[in-house]
């Protein structure tokens, strides 16, 4: 190939694609429009407080380790992962609560005191799941698959049934768990996934089997340490990064890809191009209308990070606030923001005490919206986070959990504009395209450009989806493509 690939955003799944390629031996130029790298996952830092800005939760941690494997280099040299244990405590407005933990024992201990029997239930929870977690990871979302039958074809039929996917998610979780709060705190992760526990299909129930098996992990000195670490590894291999280069364009002869152009007036000339933008975001920098077809998205997100002047002791890392009617909030949610605000805490200085100035904290706080479009162009964003910063502190006093608005020293707020604005996320939908059952595998949008030969995606909107794993994933996958295609 005559012509370096370009890789359009140095994004997780960005930089995965292009460790990826240059192990294979090709030119990599990554083109990022912001000042570091990172994407959804960045950095704010002021007075000393370290904020994460996106993700905070690290699942599955041996993919990391391999991306570094296939880099030649050893994970742990660059970064050290921490397991979070108990990982994560629901709340519930009537005093109840629940903390998840990768230890049996203290699993079915506060299982009990919503489930009889609850360590034979739990037991054989992870028992099933544990068989659909091994078949949906080594066959349906670490392979390219061009169709839905060369998809499930190395899977078992016996096995395909048995899997959820015809059936939801909360009735997967209803098999094994009467109580709706247990299924509530299980099933909130379908959240980030763009339906409810009670639309999205059953076979991910394989998310809170992960947690619970494999355990909640975290980065000495946050998320962004693991940015960082995957950054440096890219540039030892050789991996050109250039920063502050919002591209404009993907320029085509029609059929083929012929370059890009940088906002900063230079043309880049490339033969493969890797899009790590949101993918109908891409379709813009094609000219090509992304109205013209229809994208369920996931939610948006008001986001605070707080940086807090006192001790917070009643706050785990990681806490999860729901509503007391779960169906109502998610119906709320397509529309306006919920009445009765479920929303996550992350306070990483609980474990971390160097990511904030002596003896305070850093809190970031996500509270879940509708996207841009289905809040409306009237909607008052300024308006929306007024209330929702009055609505989380009202329930955190509730829980008495010793926070007051003049202990925030330090705030910085994004809304679903922010991050579309920041990291061109489409209609401001903060985790991608939705994963509902006409949207996993082949389904969602190829890693291939149906249409311009030489153009690739990677990242949340394409294949396998959302989540700093998958899109890790997503770059082995997408630079697997390419070398099959260029090899033809
Ligand atoms: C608030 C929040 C919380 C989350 N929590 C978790 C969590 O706890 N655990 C988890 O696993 N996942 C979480 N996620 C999801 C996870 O962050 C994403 O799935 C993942 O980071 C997406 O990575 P990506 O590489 O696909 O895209 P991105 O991170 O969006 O990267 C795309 C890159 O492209 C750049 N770019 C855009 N347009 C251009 C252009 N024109 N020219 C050049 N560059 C451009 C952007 O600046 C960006 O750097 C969270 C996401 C959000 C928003």
């Amino acid at each position: 190939m005559s012509h370096p690939v370009v890789v359009i955003g140095a994004g997780l799944g960005g930089l995965s694609a292009a460790i990826h390629l240059r192990m294979r031996g090709f030119d990599v130029i990554v083109l990022e429009k912001n000042s570091q790298p990172g994407g959804r996952a960045n950095r704010i830092d002021d007075r000393g407080y370290l904020f994460d800005t996106g993700p905070s939760l690290i699942n599955y941690p041996w993919v990391f380790e391999q991306l570094f494997a296939a880099s030649g280099a050893t994970m742990g040299e660059y970064v050290r992962l921490m397991p979070v244990d108990p990982s994560v405590k629901f709340y519930w407005r009537e005093g109840k609560t629940l903390c998840l933990s990768s230890r049996f024992d203290g699993l079915a201990e506060e299982f009990s005191n919503f489930e009889e029997a609850a360590d034979v239930k739990i037991a054989r929870f992870i028992h099933d799941t544990a068989h659909r977690f091994r078949v949906v990871f080594d066959h349906l979302v670490t392979r390219n698959a061009s169709s839905v039958a060369s998809w499930i074809a190395p899977v078992p039929k016996r096995e395909l049934f048995r899997l959820g996917l015809f059936t939801t998610l909360d009735r997967q979780l209803k098999r094994y768990f009467r109580s709706e709060r247990i299924r509530a705190a299980l099933g909130s992760y379908a959240m980030y996934l763009g339906a409810s526990p009670y639309e999205l299909p059953g076979t991910f129930s394989i998310l809170p089997f992960g947690e619970l098996y494999y355990g909640l992990w975290y980065p000495r000195g946050g998320i962004y340490s693991l940015v960082r670490a995957i950054e440096q590894r890219a540039r030892e291999i050789g991996v050109e990064l250039r920063y502050n280069a919002p591209v404009s364009a993907i320029t085509t002869t029609g059929t083929r890809v012929h370059g890009v152009q940088v906002a900063t007036g230079e043309f880049v000339r490339a033969d493969v191009v890797v899009s790590n933008v949101d993918v109908p975001t891409t379709y813009q920098l094609l000219g090509r209308n992304p109205s013209s077809r229809s994208w369920p998205m996931t939610p948006g997100v008001i986001t605070f990070y707080w940086g807090i002047s006192a001790d917070i002791p009643q706050l785990h890392h990681h806490c999860i606030f729901l509503p007391s009617n779960v169906r109502q909030a998610y119906k709320q949610l397509k529309e306006r923001i919920p009445d009765d605000l479920p929303f996550y805490t992350c306070l990483p200085s609980r474990s971390d005490p160097a990511v904030a100035p002596e003896g305070k904290h850093t809190l970031f706080v996500l509270v879940p919206t509708p996207t841009i479009s289905q809040a409306g162009e009237s909607f008052d964003w300024d308006r929306a986070v007024s209330l929702a910063r009055e609505q989380v502190l009202a329930r955190l006093h509730h829980h008495s959990v010793a926070l007051s608005a003049s202990s925030i020293e330090v705030e910085h707020v994004w809304t679903p504009r922010d991050w579309s604005q920041r990291f061109g996320l489409y209609d401001g939908s903060a985790f991608g395209l939705s994963h509902t059952l006409m949207h996993m595998g082949p389904l969602r949008p190829s890693n291939r450009d149906p249409q311009i030969a030489g153009l690739y995606y990677v990242g949340a909107s394409t294949t396998p989806g959302t989540g700093l794993p998958m899109v890790v994933l997503s770059g082995r996958m997408t630079a697997e493509r390419i070398w099959n295609d260029t090899r033809r």
